[in-house]
């Protein structure tokens, strides 16, 4: 099912290797502490979307972990290497693209690198179709922090998810299907694993609306091209800080990211919110404009 290229100077293409066995030093920091950074972007018909942008993203996050990041032409290589094989079995069916770069195996100072291409699992379009019901959970950080502890790396895409993983679990065993963080100052943050978008409505503007990054917040690829596509549109857009009132008020609120897209929110802490079927449709469309 999922397809493995690791880039390896060995080979230009990159090396295909067999999901099903240990790839992987048990050493490697990555699994020993979660330090690496990763990727995940959403491949239709074999062509990668918004490549560029997580290209630069990783490389960004790279750079806070200080970790060497290989030249965008090896992952070009090894993602078009893996789409091929991914397409060969899976025609048709749209793929998660993750892209992972970690510190390597302990004392070898080379960093490990691969391209993993899986089928996007099916709970996505259900999500996507039903809604979202989210707890607001406190991240406990508050929002200047990012500027002031930037080891802390809120705004990178590194492999500690644990917490982010832990925080959807809770919202599970309590009744809910997804999260959205909130500071210690009580600012909207983000999801686990998305952005959060409102959209406001007033006399015929419709604005969107998003928290600032300087919260510490990643900077979300799909929120971006969704911002410029639809200020294209005619579409206000607006910056934070956010509270949970907010979102309350908000004529559609979404959790939008690379795989799952938008995701309407349908309540939050048991309030329900007004789900548009369709401002949904219309952002949706949106997304659908950036290939
Ligand atoms: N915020 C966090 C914490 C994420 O993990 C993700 C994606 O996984 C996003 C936002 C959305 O980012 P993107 O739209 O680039 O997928």
């Amino acid at each position: 099912m999922t397809v493995l290229v690791f880039l390896d100077p060995a080979f230009p293409a990159g090396r295909v290797a067999d999901a099903s066995k240990p790839q992987l030093m048990a050493t490697d920091l990555g699994v020993t502490r979660g330090d690496g950074v990763f990727e995940s972007m959403l491949a239709v018909d074999g062509h990668p979307r918004k490549l560029a942008m997580h290209l630069e993203r990783m490389a960004s996050s790279a750079a806070a972990l200080q970790l060497d990041f290989p030249s965008s032409a090896l992952w070009e290589a090894a993602i078009t290497t893996a789409l091929a094989e991914f397409e060969r079995d899976h025609s048709g069916v749209p793929a998660v693209v993750k892209l992972m770069l970690t510190r390597g195996p302990e004392g070898a100072g080379v960093p490990t690198a691969w391209v993993a291409a899986s089928p996007v699992p099916d709970s996505t379009a259900k999500q996507r179709e039903e809604g979202l019901d989210v707890l607001l959970l406190d991240r406990g950080y508050d929002s200047s922090v990012a500027e002031r502890a930037p080891w802390l790396l809120l705004g990178s895409k590194t492999l500690s998810y644990a917490v982010n993983m832990a925080a959807i679990r809770f919202a599970k065993q309590h009744g809910a299907d997804d999260v959205i963080f909130t500071s210690s100052d009580g600012k909207v943050l983000e999801g686990p694993t998305s952005t959060v978008v409102l959209a406001v409505v007033e006399d015929e503007i419709k604005t969107l609306l998003t928290p600032e990054l300087e919260s510490g917040i990643l900077p979300g690829t799909t929120q971006s091209a969704l911002f410029a596509a639809a200020e294209n549109a005619g579409w206000q857009l607006g910056y934070g800080p956010l509270e949970p009132s907010h979102l309350m008020q908000a004529d559609g609120v979404w959790l939008i990211s690379s795989i799952r897209l938008l995701a309407p929110v349908k309540s939050v802490d048991g309030e329900p919110l007004p789900v548009s079927a369709e401002l949904t449709a219309e952002l949706s469309a949106l997304v659908e404009t950036v290939l």
